[in-house]
């Protein structure tokens, strides 16, 4: 994994996994916040979940509000199974599969959390237009257990 800090964010990129200092990240943070852009991470496997479940321990601990842009889809599947990776954090934006019956293709669309709000909170797959025949896409997984990370912490 690389990392990079670039306008008041840091960009992550690759595969999260032991060797991803995730921990060290938080000293990045700023008046308390910190924002994670995660559109680049391809993949993360079981030692990395770990080392992720730590930054957010660590950060709640510290009282840092975490906000997660741009989330990947292999994050959100992570935060999907496994509620304590997404401990305090915020996901203003992330990336959804839809599929395009007409043309037969997946397109992997970025979805802004407060644009989308009312149809997310109702677990309802924001509409889209395939942009290359313009007709309406499916979403391509089932949307409740997709966007289950998006509910309230329970
Ligand atoms: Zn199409």
């Amino acid at each position: 994994m690389t990392c990079v800090s670039q306008d008041g964010q840091l960009v992550l990129r690759g595969t999260i996994d032991e060797t991803a200092k995730l921990v060290d990240l938080l000293s990045y943070a700023r008046d308390g916040r910190l924002a994670l852009d995660l559109g680049a991470i391809s993949f993360i496997n079981s030692p990395g979940v770990r080392a992720w479940i730590s930054m957010q321990q660590v950060a709640a601990k510290q009282r840092i509000a975490l906000e997660l842009r741009r989330v990947s889809e292999p994050i959100v599947h992570q935060l999907n199974i496994v509620p304590a990776a997404r401990g305090v954090s915020l996901v203003s934006s992330f990336f959804a599969p839809y599929e395009c019956e007409e043309c037969d293709c997946e397109q992997v669309i970025l979805l802004d959390v407060r644009v989308h709000g009312g149809d997310l909170a109702r677990m309802r797959p924001p509409a889209m237009t395939c942009p290359d025949c313009k007709r309406s896409m499916s979403f391509a997984h089932p949307p409740e257990l997709y966007f289950t990370f998006l509910a309230a912490p329970s």
